[in-house]
């Protein structure tokens, strides 16, 4: 089992599901870590269909992986 970090936190509150088509929670899911951020996706809570995505730019994360490695 993959370890959570707090970047996997429930950020967003609600977005439109077209599965759903209601606004439902969404939970946020990390998916790519770059040197020049993080990528991120956002899911239904209900149904685990993409609903949104987005790109940060903290680069702690990445720096964390190459401390580890
Ligand atoms: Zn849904």
């Amino acid at each position: 089992m993959e370890k959570r970090s707090q970047f996997d936190q429930f950020e967003a509150s609600e977005l439109f599901c077209p599965r759903c088509r209601a606004a439902r929670p969404v939970r946020r899911h990390l998916l790519l870590v770059l040197p020049s951020g993080n990528k991120y996706e956002y899911r239904c809570s209900v149904c685990g269909t993409t609903v949104g995505g987005k790109d940060d730019n903290d680069a702690s994360e990445f720096a964390e992986i190459l401390r580890r490695t």
